[in-house]
């Protein structure tokens, strides 16, 4: 294509809110079009690479069995209302009516949907196993759109969902749908990792989740150092932590502690290390049809809260901070909280870690006093559970070797479902008995749009992007450096024409523009390789340079296009 036919609306400034390399660089090589918060136009370049990558995506999936469809992205509310999602989904999901007053969303993820377009066509176990999968549009209210692509409102997803006769049969697939990403993000040029991951609003138990390492990633990931582990920071698990320090042995007492608070205060007031002291988290907690209730949260002083292991502790929908003035309405403390002498019915969740412990210190449900020498036996209903974040330099619960954290960007996510949505919706089929049983499900998501920004957060400098070989929007630009040369000029359209001949998918800068100028454009957009026309034509020489800084090298005219053919 002729450079001067396309619409590349290239910018010397990024807007404002554009702070990550990728968010800057495709809006100023051209690419996407900012309309709204988290909502963009994709231009013409924007358009080549996202099909590019969607074909990746297409190609891998259809090889690995999978059929692809296409399901409306306006879905009825009662199917969510059945899943019993409506609610829990939260402000993300958005609402609205139809001119008969019908509810309505418009589909954040489609497992209700896809549930129900399979409940009407399969029946037997032996139109089974069956996967199938889009790649659409999905519209998210986030709370915070930010960083261009990577967290939009409206963006590119490719869902897939599988059916299955049993769980084994289902994990089977799970397992090709892992090997199946691998190769996608492999093919695309991308440093990545797999870990374990919760699996939020989805549901279901079995969840893993492709990260692209990049420092800019809004994800924690724990790491370990010796072996194959990794997890998100909300579902990382580590060996139990034991101290090494004197616990602070003593009687049961309440103890004068006047205006000593925080536990850092604590640990200096008692000269103990904060594992010995509980540190009490209050949370206000939501839930469906505008429930909620203020919990405590107990863990080790040393430990800190993880928001969604929390959040899952409850099946809540979400967890917000409240105030000293809101604790002080049902007679709390704040400061001086504990797990002893609570005001009746007060929500309580504590950490594994606290079951059983002995010699503790807590806050006293009173202002200015802690109790001493606390052994906590916490009875059969209360709940225990893992609630706090893996620290760094943690032991691996599989080889014992020291975690670390590094930051990801989520790209994929893959989740063993089981029945979770196929129960509720009532979607059944007949078994080798002629016995109705529940589809068994697996359901696998990947960020399409996202996969642009995280491509460029991982390959850029300080000129502009720097496409992969199967994401750039052309394989070559041959760059004629003085259009109005009439020997540039011919045998810069020779050589174009030559790599079209050869099936490569060449771009022509024929701009009457500076040379300098040319350049630059072309450092911006980041195609991975250029011929330039200058000067040297009259000798026959052209130049083969690559976007990287790997190549530059004259080559003879008559060679060009064999090693072109050869490099792309
Ligand atoms: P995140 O934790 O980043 O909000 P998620 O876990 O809610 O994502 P999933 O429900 O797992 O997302 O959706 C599947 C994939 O869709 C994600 O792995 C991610 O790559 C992509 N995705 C999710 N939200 C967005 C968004 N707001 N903008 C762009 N891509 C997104
Ligand atoms: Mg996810």
């Amino acid at each position: 294509m002729k450079f001067s036919n396309l619409l590349i609306p290239t910018l010397k400034e990024a807007p404002n809110d554009a702070t990550l390399p990728s968010h800057i660089y495709l809006i100023r090589g051209g690419f996407i079009q900012g309309v709204g918060s988290g909502l963009y136009n994709f231009l013409p370049l924007g358009k080549m690479v996202l099909d590019r990558v969607k074909n990746v995506v297409k190609e891998e999936l259809d090889n690995a069995g999978a059929q692809e469809v296409s399901l409306g992205f306006v879905t009825p509310a009662s199917l969510w209302v059945e899943s019993g999602r409506f609610e829990k989904y939260g402000k993300e999901l958005l609402r609205f009516k139809d001119r008969k007053e019908n509810d309505f969303v418009l589909g954040p993820t489609h497992e209700e949907m896809m549930v129900n377009l399979v409940k009407q066509t399969v029946k037997s176990y032996k139109q089974l196993p069956l996967n199938l999968y889009q790649i659409n549009l999905k519209f998210r209210d986030e709370i915070r759109p930010r960083f261009g692509l990577m967290r939009g409102r409206e963006f590119l997803m490719k869902d897939g969902y599988s059916f299955h006769a049993n769980e084994e049969d289902m994990k089977r697939e799970f397992a090709l749908m892992e090997e199946t990403y691998k190769r996608i993000f492999t093919r695309l040029g991308l440093d990545f990792r797999v870990v374990e991951a919760d699996s939020g609003a989805i549901g279901g138990t079995g969840s893993k989740e492709f990260m692209v390492l990049a420092d800019s990633g809004e994800d924690t990931i724990v790491v370990c150092k010796n072996c194959k582990y990794g997890a998100n920071i909300e579902a990382a698990k580590s060996m139990p932590y034991v101290c090494k320090d004197e616990p602070p042995v003593a009687a049961f007492a309440k103890f004068s502690t006047p205006n000593i608070k925080t536990i850092d205060e604590l640990s200096s007031f008692f000269k103990v290390n904060p594992y010995y002291i509980i540190k009490t988290v209050a949370k206000k907690a939501l839930y469906d049809e505008g429930k909620e209730e203020i919990v405590l949260f107990f863990l080790r002083g040393s430990d800190e809260l993880q928001e969604t292991k929390a959040l899952n502790s409850l099946n809540a929908n979400d967890l917000i901070d409240i105030n000293s003035d809101e604790l002080e309405q049902i007679g709390l403390e704040a400061g001086f909280l504990g797990p002893l002498n609570l005001p009746n019915n007060i929500k309580t969740v504590f950490d594994n870690s606290l079951n059983s412990a002995t010699n503790m210190i807590c806050g006293a449900n009173e202002k200015d006093y802690h109790y001493v020498g606390v052994d906590l036996k916490l009875d059969k209903d209360t709940i225990i559970d893992d609630i706090i974040s893996v620290k760094e330099g943690d032991k691996c619960i599989h080889c014992g070797g020291s975690l670390y954290y590094t930051k990801g960007i989520e790209v994929g996510h893959i989740f063993q479902l089981g029945t979770r949505y196929s129960e509720p919706l009532r979607a059944e089929f007949l078994d080798e008995n002629g016995k109705s049983k529940p589809f068994v499900m697996g359901t696998y998501g990947i960020g399409v749009s996202r996969l642009l920004a995280a491509i460029i957060e991982q390959h850029h400098d300080e000129k502009g992007c720097i496409w992969t070989k199967e994401s750039s929007p052309f394989d070559i630009c041959v760059i004629v450096s003085n259009i109005k040369d009439e020997k540039q000029s011919e045998i810069a359209f020779k050589i174009y024409n030559g790599l079209k001949e050869k099936n490569i998918n060449a771009l022509i800068d024929d701009r009457n523009e500076r040379f300098g100028f040319k350049m630059k454009d072309y450092e911006l957009i980041g195609i991975p390789y250029a011929v330039i026309i200058g000067k040297k034509v009259e000798e026959g020489i052209v130049e083969l340079i690559s976007r990287d800084g790997q190549v530059a090298r004259e080559v003879n005219i008559s060679n060009i296009i064999e090693m072109v053919a050869d490099i792309v």
